[in-house]
């Protein structure tokens, strides 16, 4: 009975601490040095080298209680219900003039849609996910094919799987970079997702943490200057997962912000509601997204491209 009752809790135990996201190795940032605001800020009026296309991959619907904290203040007055809500899967092209194209966020490839089973998703995810909601618009084969030269690397804002589900039609070399401690903090989710993760990233090169060190102005948590020359900066978000990553992109049109799933919808931004069952922790997530708000409302022409929605 005393062994029974012990294993009883050492399994608790396990449950409780749950896993990373992925076991992956990670590996030290080939690119990217630390910055601050202040530096991002004297540069973002200024137009930059970048050329930036943000492409919808995949049309898909998911529950609004995800993508929204329907508990917060203005959810409720709005008197917000949950409901199935269409959104997209973006992947953004980035294209610097001398390193080169990168994505962030990946898109959804096909071949993944078509074959779920062989890439790692096995049928819990592909019930919780429906991903036979998921609809291609452009695969990621497909922007890839379109792009002009090869792919130099992929910036994950995070690593929910919606995120990689383009992995599949991306060549196996192509260096990926995550936001600090995204990939080995523990969590209960994790341990529905690690595999399948595990699985997407196989065989390819070690995950690249950025350098993120503490924002000497202290208005975000770090901001890394990815080429070193002011043109794109990533910016340290956590709360929607442990290493969520915005970028501030300098175009040639204009300052861009990629929230990444800092904030998913429209409505989310424009009432500073932060998403809701999909994050992790609401607090620090709705703090991060306060931080960019202020960013752009400091920059107004900075044109604010979300995660799900436009
Ligand atoms: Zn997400």
């Amino acid at each position: 009975m005393k062994n029974q009752y012990l294993l009883f809790t050492f399994c608790c135990v396990l449950l409780l601490q749950g896993c990373s996201a992925t076991s992956h190795p990670i590996g030290k940032p080939a690119l990217g040095k630390p910055s601050s605001s202040a530096e991002m800020e004297r540069l973002i009026d200024q137009p930059g080298p970048i050329q930036l296309e943000t492409i919808s991959s995949a049309d898909w619907s998911v529950p609004l209680a995800g993508l929204l904290n329907l508990n917060s203040p203005a959810a409720i007055e709005t008197g917000l219900k949950d409901r199935d809500e269409p959104i997209q899967i973006y992947a953004h092209v980035l294209k610097h003039p001398r390193f080169g194209n990168f994505l962030v966020d990946t898109g959804v490839s096909k071949k993944l849609l078509g074959d779920p089973g062989r890439y790692g998703m096995n049928w819990l995810i592909q019930r919780v996910m429906h991903i036979e909601k998921i609809h291609t618009d452009k695969s990621t084969a497909e922007i890839l094919q379109g792009m002009d030269g090869k792919l130099s690397g992929v910036f994950f804002t995070h690593l929910h799987l919606d995120h990689i589900s383009g992995l599949p039609d991306i060549p196996g070399e192509v260096p990926m970079y995550i936001g600090a401690t995204e990939s080995s903090t523990r969590s209960f989710k994790n341990m529905f997702t690690h595999d399948t993760t595990d699985q997407l990233l196989e065989g390819r090169p070690p995950l690249q943490e950025w350098r993120f060190q503490p924002d000497p102005q202290n208005k975000f948590e770090g901001i890394v200057d990815v080429f070193e020359d002011g043109s794109v900066f990533a910016i340290s978000v956590p709360g929607h997962t442990p290493g969520s990553v915005a970028f501030l992109v300098r175009t040639t049109h204009g300052p861009v912000l990629l929230t990444g799933d800092t904030c998913h919808t429209r409505w989310g931004w424009e009432h500073t509601v932060e998403p809701g069952d999909f994050t992790d922790d609401n607090a620090r997530n709705l703090l991060n997204l306060k931080r960019l708000k202020n960013l752009v409302a400091a920059h107004p022409q900075i044109e604010v491209r979300l995660g799900h929605q436009k």
